[in-house]
């Protein structure tokens, strides 16, 4: 794992969110995007060299859905930039990690990802990524 790719907020109304954040930050999102895959709709800002995602459902079957239902809005997971997610889920599951996916999945802002479970990490939901060659 290179480095924190993102940082991941859940998010129930994603307008207003983006003006919160646009706000705090002092720029808006660079990146809008519906990820069908996820059911969510992500929106991305810089800060420095680091990311914020907001990410909020579409549907009610969206884990964010979920996740809102139960906890509330707040920050939802952390992302790591990898090199070779394959590698990484072979060497996290060799570890012991348990993964919410067998294969990397089509992730938003041009990414193949994965996430680890929280059970096996702390309570902490992490997002493997790999940015996708163009
Ligand atoms: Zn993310």
């Amino acid at each position: 794992m290179r480095k924190i790719e993102h940082i991941g907020i859940a998010v129930s109304d994603i307008d207003k969110a983006n003006d919160l954040y646009s706000r705090l930050l002092g720029s808006g999102p660079y990146k809008s995007e519906e990820v069908s895959s996820q059911g969510v709709i992500t929106s991305f800002f810089k800060n420095g060299p680091n990311k914020i995602e907001l990410v909020t459902p579409t549907n009610e079957c969206s884990p964010i859905s979920k996740y809102l239902s139960i906890r509330g809005e707040g920050i939802h997971h952390i992302a790591f930039d990898v090199v070779d997610i394959r590698e990484e889920m072979t060497r996290l599951k060799e570890e012991g990690f348990t993964l919410l996916s067998q294969e990397p999945q089509e992730g938003a802002d041009n990414k193949l990802i994965c996430f680890v479970h929280p059970k096996s990490i702390s309570g902490v939901l992490i997002e493997l990524c790999q940015e996708k060659e163009s």
